[in-house]
């Protein structure tokens, strides 16, 4: 520690359920005793008080703090330093005052609820002689600025010290601790003015406290704790300066200032204080450089295992995914077999096995199981010659054989792709048969390959109807091998009510790859597999039999729901005007525009590691396994941007339109006399109590009658032309880990570019937000004003309406997006929909609707009842 950190005082901050995942789960786990070691290694670790925290769903919050609390209380070794009562409930912080002997502290009180509940929680915290965290949060939100943090405090001060009476010295401000550097120019500042506000609070409120969590302010450098470290140390230097008191940190992992390299500390300086506009560039250009050093996260590559004998190498090389050597220890193996088969039978399955068994028991997570593949294909690619010429007919003792298939019309193969190494991995033989493969191929492959399980994958609605298809020619052709079911758009529910049903042996929903194994291996067990099969048609028997004794679903009649729309206010309501009517293409957008844009979090689903990016990074499980995938994640990133891998197309356009009833009306030019097109929107059609809509997207535009001129948008884009050579490549080399992260990115990407495409058309090409200046954050969030619903989703659930969005924008000749029979766009990354300005527009869901809908819409899109009622299936309130 620095001389002028001497008398700050750190705040322990393991003992926080939603801070740290283990004393969570120890919490969850009764384990109080070892619950309680945290607690006592904080304080040995220098924590001068310890911020506890059991704000967890799971939890009854209040329980476990007092209990935690009534603890501590007959530990001395702990009990003798404050304690820091942490809920965002007050009745745990007033469960918690009971409970503590000595001093303690609230964390935290404010005026966001208004003076009365501040004073009302101020009065009581003075009865029990407790201290006060005051958040510089009023009723108008958190403070940003230098004046909102100074404004708020005085105000908080002068109530405490003058209504309340509560002692200055007892009270301890948190003026907010934001990230700096996240690349947008509105945060620079956020170090700078807390440190400002610091000293500004200090001066006008005698012997009030600062305090503040500092990790905050490195946030957008997770995963580089050297650089974190030294923006920390950084910001304590100036901040502590200003008058800062206390803050939560992590004292072991304090840098000291002055140890902090020159150039380093110059930068991380520029960021901190905001001194120079490129500051964060500058910090990012030489951050990488300091990634590896000081921290735990330096990886010298270990090259120890190299000693080992061949198999171990073998077994070690597969753990660990190390494509490296393989074809070397390959070759040394088999040279040393008998056969070259021995290999594969051999060090090869042992090694999966180990995998298998990690993966099985939550030790691995996906991203290594399918690097652990590659090594595995690898070396079985360079065994296949030399086990061919031995005419060994190459016959493994898999475990079974899987024929597997997207259906036909759908062209997703993400998870199916990730279903199928994970299989592969664990011994089984799998026979892709790709996308959109019609259930004649995929059943004759079957009968020829003997398959034992066919495993069917689909992405959208319409798939649904083609596995029920599937199954249905599954009984007509007599099979009896098990059918496993998978994808996005399937559901245990739907499996049972109509997959199941249709074929008479077993038909199983495997919600992810990692159940896939498990699901596979029960149904081909010699001794388990009748057991298993009975038990999930049990489970499906009692999810059917649920359905039929349910509450009917009562739906309003049409009339009255189309009666009960949200009734927007049109009068004297000015829609905002698009820049340009009409359709514009975009033939080559910038993917480095992108990048920022992409929203991680379902990149990690995909991956199946749950968690929210970037906390994800973090966490006590996963965390390990998303960093090295986002690492890797960004280096192809680099590569596609850098090589232009993909070339991002889209369309877009404006026109004037109406509603008129539920369908929406689009007008080739502003006379609105030439209908271009018709788009029939559906509308919720559940019983409403009163002052609840039966909403439809037709209610966010102006009706016709109104006279009121509004518009509507549409758009189409793709990020997917050009991947099929890179893909052929990887494939080419066995690389599954690098084709599904391509994939898996070039998705992301199109994501982005909707995103910044609809941000563009706000601010620019629509214009109706032209000063809005969002996060990505807020973004995601949808914090905008305007909706893109999407066809297929939840407001407009019809696929199908597609081919008229397409057919206005020009989409499939313009950005060269095709769409499959079942209304799935290829290439796969694609994203599509309708732009709607009304600052009332939002996401909702149709739900179920009834016949007398289905009809109404079978004429409105000039189609006949048994089509209008395959589109719309999975919306159906009642037995078609
Ligand atoms: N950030 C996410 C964005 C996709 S999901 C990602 O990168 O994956 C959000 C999009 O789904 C919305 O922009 C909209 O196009 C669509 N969407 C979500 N809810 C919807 C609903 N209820 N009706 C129609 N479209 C919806």
């Amino acid at each position: 520690m620095t001389q002028q950190t001497a008398q700050f005082i750190n705040v322990g901050e393991r003992t926080n359920v939603t801070g740290s995942a283990k004393f969570k789960k120890l919490i969850l786990n009764d384990q109080y005793d070892e619950a309680l070691s945290v607690a006592r290694q904080q304080v040995e670790n220098g924590a001068q008080i310890i911020d506890i925290n059991m704000d967890e769903g799971l939890l009854d919050a209040e329980a476990a703090m007092q209990t935690f609390l009534q603890l501590i209380a007959a530990e001395p070794d702990i009990a003798r330093v404050p304690i820091m009562i942490d809920s965002s409930k007050w009745t745990v912080i007033e469960a918690g005052l009971k409970c503590v002997t000595g001093k303690s502290i609230v964390n935290s009180i404010s005026l966001k609820e208004g003076e009365e509940a501040f004073i009302q929680h101020a009065k009581l915290c003075l009865r029990y002689g407790a201290a006060v965290v005051v958040m510089a949060f009023d009723e108008e939100g958190q403070a940003d600025t230098v004046e909102r943090k100074v404004d708020i405090c005085a105000r908080a001060y002068d109530v405490l010290v003058n209504t309340v009476g509560f002692p200055a010295e007892d009270i301890i401000f948190d003026p907010n601790i934001f990230a700096v550097a996240t690349g947008i120019a509105e945060h620079n500042r956020y170090g700078l003015d807390f440190i400002e506000a610091t000293r500004e609070i200090k001066a006008r409120c005698p012997q009030a406290k600062i305090s503040g969590g500092v990790s905050n302010v490195s946030f957008s450098f997770r995963g580089n704790n050297p650089v974190r470290e030294a923006m920390h140390s950084v910001f304590l230097y100036h901040a502590i300066k200003a008058g800062m008191d206390m803050g939560i940190v992590n004292a072991g992992q304090l840098t000291i200032y002055e140890d902090i390299p020159n150039d380093l500390r110059e930068r991380v300086e520029d960021v901190v204080l905001a001194r120079r506009e490129d500051a964060t560039d500058r910090l990012l250009e030489i951050a990488e450089k300091y990634r590896g050093e000081g921290g735990a996260q330096k990886k010298v590559p270990d090259l120890k295992w190299r000693d080992a004998p061949v198999e171990k190498r073998l077994a070690h090389a597969l753990v660990h995914g190390i494509t490296d050597f393989v074809i070397d220890d390959t070759e040394d193996a088999r040279q040393s077999a008998e056969k070259p088969i021995q290999v594969i039978e051999g060090p090869l399955m042992d090694g999966m096995n180990i995998v298998g068994d990690l993966f099985g028991s939550g030790k691995m997570f996906l991203p290594q199981v399918v690097k652990s593949a590659r090594v595995m294909k690898q070396s079985v690619a360079h065994l296949i010659p030399f086990i061919e010429e031995e005419k060994q007919g190459g016959e493994s003792q898999a475990k079974g054989k899987i024929v597997m298939a997207t259906v036909k019309g759908d062209v997703h193969d993400i998870g199916k792709n990730i279903v199928g190494v994970v299989l592969q991995c664990n011994n089984f033989e799998v026979i892709d048969l790709g996308v959109m493969v019609p259930a004649q191929k995929i059943l004759d492959v079957a009968e020829e390959e003997g398959a034992d399980i066919i495993g069917l994958s689909g992405l959208i609605t319409p798939s649904l109807d083609e596995m029920v298809f599937v199954s249905e020619e599954m009984q007509r052709r007599d099979f009896k091998c098990p059918l496993l079911i998978g994808g996005a758009t399937t559901s245990k529910v739907h499996t049972a009510l109509r997959i199941e049903p249709k074929y008479d042996h077993a038909t199983v929903h495997v919600l992810d790859a990692s159940r896939a194994v498990g699901v596979a291996s029960n149904l081909l067990s010699d001794e388990g597999a009748d057991e298993f099969i009975d038990q999930v048609r049990n489970d499906y028997d009692q999810i059917r039999a649920k359905r039929d004794g349910g509450k009917a679903i009562v739906l309003a009649p049409y009339e009255e729901a189309a009666a009960n729309g949200a009734a927007l206010d049109w009068n004297g309501y000015q829609p905002p005007q698009p820049k340009t009517i009409g359709v514009t293409v975009i033939e080559d957008y910038p993917l480095g525009k992108l990048v920022d844009r992409i929203d991680w979090t379902p990149f990690f689903q995909t991956w199946e590691l749950a968690g929210q990016y970037p906390a994800i990074l973090e966490d006590d499980v996963v965390g390990e396994s998303a960093r090295g995938l986002k690492a890797d994640a960004d280096a192809m990133l680099t590569q596609i941007v850098d090589e232009k891998w993909l070339t991002a197309k889209a369309a877009y356009g404006f026109w004037p339109a109406s509603a008129r009833g539920d369908d929406l009306v689009v007008w080739a030019d502003e006379s609105r006399s030439k209908e271009l097109a018709v788009l029939p929107m559906l509308r919720q059609q559940m019983q409403r109590r009163a002052g609840r809509a039966n909403m439809s997207l037709a209610d966010f535009v102006a009706p016709e009658e109104s006279g009121v001129a509004d518009y509507i948008g549409g758009f189409a884009v793709t990020t997917g032309h050009g991947i099929e050579e890179h893909i052929a490549r990887f494939k080419a080399a066995h690389d599954d880990y690098n084709d599904i992260l391509l994939k898996a990115l070039s998705d992301r990407l199109a994501e982005a570019f909707a995103e910044k495409l609809h941000e563009d058309v706000r601010k620019t090409h629509w214009g109706y937000a032209a000063s809005e200046e969002l996060s990505n954050e807020a973004l995601i969030k949808e914090k905008y004003q305007g909706i893109r619903p999407a066809p297929g989703y939840p407001a407009c659930p019809d696929h199908s309406l597609k081919p008229i969005l397409f057919d206005l924008l020009g989409a499939t000749k313009a950005a060269g997006i095709e769409l499959t029979e079942s209304f799935a766009m290829t290439p796969t990354a694609a994203v599509s929909g309708l732009y709607f300005s009304h600052p009332d527009s939002r996401y909702f869901g149709v739900g179920k609707i009834g016949p007398d809908q289905v009809e109404s819409y079978a004429a409105r899109r000039d189609v006949d009842l048994a089509t209008a009622t395959r589109w719309l299936r999975p919306n159906l309130g009642y037995d078609a």
